[in-house]
């Protein structure tokens, strides 16, 4: 075989399948080169999730004759003036998106050059170009194209379906006017229109328009520098997440990026208060000088590499993270709101009305639910007990017979945040009452972000207090599942577990951490702990590790649902949460108390 050169039409194919994995990339690329021109106002047009046809129109500069050939081929830019690949002021610099649309499909540019007032117009089928003919476009430039990869029939076949197409196209429109709040943006779609963006819109309102008023205020304000870098943006409280990390949205230097150091930051800051299924919705930009980072890093120009990553990383993860303590124990309102709509009307069961005795409530379906006996708690009288609840887990027998509704007469506690406990029902949910309303905690949601954080305090001072068993308890377990844990003893045994290997087949555990108390089931706490291990990214800082470790154990100490609790426990309770930062979500980032102001309450009962 003798080695020989491609035909240009090849080698543009061929970059092709690099710039473009699908018409979502070319979407990008042309309201790129629109912003690049000037435009301020961008329409996207596309047919059957741009498989069938995109039109890109803009009100920019336009291009002159010469320029219109140019742009077509490879390697051709008008945005690389100094040769300077380290101070690029542009999103395209490569001048290789129109050559590669080109070379794929059928595309008609149609251009105004605002320099000389003349209309330009030229066509160019699978990398054939035509000569440019004067035409009368009025304005701008508007570049459509057609049948995209009908030329390269490998990539055509493994194209999805035209609604996925659409949304990722939708989702590219989104990100591009979320970093330009002041261009319009308008996005059709099969002849409906999806997306219309005035201009001037400013970075809050484009994006509650975007993201909805929702994340707006259940956000966190985001405004840092370090050493000419600098963050700025919103992100979610820890309590509303989603289920994918698709709603972060991440730009540097006004270009939208999806970066893998970025992604590890967020996660990385949210790491102790979110289950690691869930993602935070972020939106940040990241601005420096161009020499400080490098975007010339794949051809999609998606990733990018900072000259120091560890000032990025330190200051988005700092900030990040000061901003998710600053809010303290607050859960986000969308809690109270969902909560509210749950007691609507319309999710309530339906009353009978029964003239003889108090009405049964009857389930949904159309079966009546059996009678049952209903128990009033003695409201009038309460005795509080003079029990000090403790933390470590241990319960006071009396607790089990303590009244469980107390009176308001003795209780002075509702100006604290949580208010003062006026009783606990079904043996898992403290109702407080506030001065603005009432507040209901998951009792063992908010135990356990409390034994979490005690955790994390006693590893900051002396290390995690350790309580030996009387017998070691002996555990059989699987040969890797003994391998894998014996590896970390020694970082386990920081932890306040003991673990010695014993017999085949077997550990022995000396001793737990004192805070979960001697209540633990020893066996499930080790499981927990081998799947913690199984499931850890090797990657991760040591101390996220040893958090998510922490995180585990905390679960297993924590106050059951199904435990009794006095007022002065529960009390306790709400009055170490408003001490504890993060303690408005769980380790799982599910809140650990709603509220609901007086005004939810007469709203629920139409008295307003
Ligand atoms: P790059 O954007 O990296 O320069 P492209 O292939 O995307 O490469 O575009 C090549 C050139 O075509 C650009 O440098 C620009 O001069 C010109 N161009 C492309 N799109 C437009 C547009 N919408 N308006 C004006 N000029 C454009
Ligand atoms: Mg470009």
């Amino acid at each position: 075989m003798r080695i020989r050169y491609l035909p240009e039409t090849l080698i543009n194919q061929i970059a092709a399948g690099e710039v473009l994995e699908r018409p979502a990339a070319a979407v990008k690329e042309l309201i790129e080169n629109a912003i690049d021109a000037g435009a301020t106002t961008v329409e996207i047009d596309i047919k059957d999730g741009g498989k069938n046809q995109i039109i890109i129109t803009d009100d920019g500069l336009g291009m002159n004759s010469d320029e219109l050939v140019a742009a077509l081929d490879r390697h051709a830019t008008s945005k690389l003036p100094d040769d300077d690949l380290l101070n690029i002021k542009h999103l395209g610099f490569r001048g290789e998106a129109l050559a590669s649309i080109a070379a794929v499909s059928k595309i008609n540019i149609d251009t105004h050059d605002a320099v000389s007032g003349e209309s330009w117009r030229i066509t160019c089928e699978a990398g054939k170009k035509s000569q440019p003919v004067p035409c009368g476009h009025p304005k701008g430039t508007r570049i459509a194209v057609s049948d995209l990869f009908y030329a390269t029939p490998a990539r055509l076949k493994f194209q999805k379906s035209a609604r996925i197409e659409y949304s990722a196209i939708k989702d590219m429109v989104i990100r591009l006017a979320l970093a330009y709040p002041d261009h319009s943006f308008r996005l059709i779609s099969d002849s409906e229109q999806k997306l219309h963006l005035p201009s001037k819109q400013g970075h809050e309102a484009r994006l509650s328009a975007l993201l909805g008023r929702d994340f707006f205020n259940n956000s966190m304000h985001l405004d840092a520098e370090r050493e000419g870098i600098s963050l700025s943006g919103y992100a979610s409280l820890p309590t509303f997440h989603r289920g994918s990390s698709t709603h972060q949205y991440l730009f540097v230097n006004g270009r939208a990026v999806k970066d893998k150091l970025l992604q590890g930051c967020i996660r990385a800051a949210y790491a102790d208060v979110l289950a690691r299924d869930r993602h935070p919705v972020v939106v940040l930009f990241l601005n420096c000088p161009p020499t400080e980072v490098d975007v010339n890093v794949h051809p999609a120009k998606a990733e990018v590499r900072f000259r120091d990553a560890q000032i990025v990383r330190g200051l988005i993860i700092s900030s990040l993270k000061n901003a998710i303590h600053n809010t303290s124990f607050n859960t986000s309102s969308t809690v109270a709101n969902d909560t509210l709509r749950s007691f609507r009307p319309e999710n309530r069961f339906e009353f009978k009305h029964n003239p003889a005795g108090p009405s049964l409530p009857l389930s949904r379906g159309s079966t009546p639910a059996a009678p049952r006996q209903y128990a009033y708690g003695n409201l009038a009288e309460a005795r509080v007990s003079p029990y000090q609840y403790n933390l470590d887990n241990n319960i006071s027998p009396s607790a089990r017979n303590e009244q469980q509704v107390f009176s308001n007469q003795e209780i002075q506690e509702d100006a604290f945040p949580l208010g003062s406990a006026r009783a606990q029902i079904h043996e898992n949910y403290i109702i407080s009452q506030t001065d603005k309303g009432l507040v209901i905690v998951d009792q063992h949601a908010a135990h356990e972000r409390l034994t979490y954080e005690r955790f994390k305090a006693q590893i900051e001072e002396n290390g995690i207090e350790k309580q030996g068993l009387l017998t070691p308890d002996i555990i059989a377990l699987e040969d890797t599942d003994i391998h894998n844990l014996l590896a970390e003893s020694e970082k386990l045994s920081r932890l306040g577990l003991e673990i010695e290997a014993f017999g085949a087949g077997a550990i022995a555990v000396q001793t737990v951490p004192a805070i979960l108390g001697n209540r633990i089931n020893i066996r499930a706490l080790i499981q927990d702990i081998i799947d913690e291990l199984r499931d850890q990214d090797a990657t991760q800082s040591l101390e996220l590790q040893i958090n998510a470790i922490l995180s585990r154990m905390a679960c297993h100490g924590s106050v059951r649902s199904g435990r009794r609790m006095n007022a002065d426990e529960m009390n306790a309770l709400l009055r170490q949460m408003e001490k504890t930062p993060l303690s408005g979500q769980c380790n799982h980032g599910r809140p650990t108390y709603v509220e609901l102001s007086l005004k939810d309450l007469e709203r629920l009962f139409g008295r307003t």
